[in-house]
């Protein structure tokens, strides 16, 4: 029969790769836990109204890129391509906005069908990261020294930060006149892609990256320079605390998003380490997504980190966490002895509960069982045959030492294992 395989853009993170998804989302957890954001669990699937409200009818994730199904009952549904719609919807819907901000934050999978490559998936997965009930630009520069301590906490080097404003929905409507006006004098030199979304969403025309289009959008109108004046002070406010952080920016007039519910700032960290999919992370202002979903206007802000881009960067460094070898492994000859393995690896468990203790399993000769024991990576062996039940007495074997071995009261194994082992290791 042949063997079915997984959804082409759905790939499994094995075991081998686990420890540094643990290490980062583990990092995460605890930076933003520094700055009093709170996890919130969403459901993957929502509403597939809510996505065209809210990513945009004209983006590509709406109009080609959704996962979306009838149910059994006809409603129409999507697997979320984004978070931050859901993050909105659940704030509104609980009334978690009522005269007061909120700071969230959600770790999981999105999906999106996409063309898969090196670092864009079907199924991947992202830190979002929301500030919503807060106007200020202080809640911008929170959110951008967030991500920037994140880093730093991670060891990545040499991610650059860009930012722009997108100014209010007003002022995107003005400029997106303007911007359309200039590139139709120039559809010839166009590519199909821009072609097309010239009608239908034009600012994304301006992150096009056909090099062939390089003349033409960097002589395009500007959308900073059609900002109105509360606009450009929030902007100005923003670039003056990054200043006042430390924090090196470059600001970019054709950085726009690929979601259309941005409004104010908008910016991307990005890593020239990745090829082509350089972008790890990218957020900005919403400050109408709230009441486009059916909220009371307030003000939002925030950013998603693409994990499996960090992953990436993660992996190319030093330090690269490895899965756990066990402390020990205990492995039993004889019948009797096997049914006494499990009752002595629970007491040694329970009086010692950071130990990691590998209880060898199924039939087979002592050297083979020993083989098991020394690729399992264990420090130690603990060998319970017929003899050791008899005397009460286990032999305990260093595997990566001298291989030297010794023989134990039971009595006294568990205080010989906290002595010979690290359990900080
Ligand atoms: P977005 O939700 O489009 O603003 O994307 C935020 C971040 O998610 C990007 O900067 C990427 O790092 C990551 N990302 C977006 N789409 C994908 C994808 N198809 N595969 C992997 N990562 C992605």
């Amino acid at each position: 029969m042949k063997a079915i395989q997984a959804i082409r853009g759905m790939k499994d993170i094995p075991p081998a790769e686990t420890p540094v998804w643990r290490r980062l989302e583990d990092t995460a957890r605890d930076v933003l836990a520094g700055y009093g954001y709170h996890e919130l669990r969403p459901p993957i699937v929502e509403k597939t109204e809510l996505f065209r409200r809210s990513v945009g009818e004209a983006t590509d994730i709406v109009e080609k890129e959704m996962y979306t199904f009838a149910d059994r009952n006809g409603e129409n549904l999507s697997l979320r391509p984004e978070c931050t719609a859901s993050c909105v919807r659940a704030a509104i819907e609980h009334g978690w906005l009522r005269g007061r901000g909120q700071r969230l934050w959600h770790i999981g999978p999105m999906f999106r069908y996409e063309k898969p490559q090196k670092g864009r998936y079907r199924q991947f997965h992202q830190l979002d990261v929301e500030a919503l009930g807060f106007p200020g630009p202080d809640v911008d520069a929170e959110l951008i020294l967030l991500s920037a301590r994140l880093w730093r906490r991670l060891g990545l080097e040499g991610l650059r930060l860009e930012l722009n404003c997108l100014g209010s929905r007003e002022i995107q409507q003005s400029y997106r006149d303007q911007l359309v006006d200039y590139l139709s004098a120039h559809v010839k030199d166009l590519d199909d892609d821009s072609q097309r979304r010239l009608g239908s969403n034009p600012l994304r025309i301006l992150d096009s990256k056909n090099p062939d289009l390089r003349h033409i959008l960097e002589a395009a109108p500007r959308i900073v320079d059609c900002l109105d004046d509360d606009s450009r002070a929030h902007f100005e406010q923003l670039q003056a605390m990054l200043d006042a952080s430390d924090i090196t920016f470059l600001v970019n007039p054709r950085l726009v998003r690929g979601l259309d519910y941005y409004t104010g700032t908008v910016f991307e960290w990005i890593t020239d380490d990745l090829g082509a999919q350089g972008a790890v992370c990218g957020g900005g202002r919403y400050d109408g997504l709230v009441e486009e979903i059916g909220g009371t206007p307030a003000p939002a802000t925030g950013f998603a980190v693409g994990l499996e881009r960090i992953v990436a960067l993660m992996q190319s460094g030093e330090n690269v966490p490895a899965p756990l070898a066990p402390h020990a492994y205990l492995l039993a000859v004889g019948v009797e002895a096997q049914r006494a393995a499990h009752t002595l690896a629970e007491q040694l468990r329970d009086v010692l509960p950071g130990l990691c203790l590998l209880v060898d399993a199924g039939p087979g000769k002592f050297k083979r069982k020993m083989k098991t024991a020394d690729r399992s990576g264990a420090k130690l062996a603990l060998i319970l045959g017929e003899d050791e039940i008899r005397q009460q007495r286990i032999t305990l074997k260093d595997m990566r030492g001298d291989g030297g071995q010794v023989s134990v009261a039971r009595s006294e194994i568990a205080e010989k294992l906290q002595a010979s082992i690290d359990f900080n290791d």
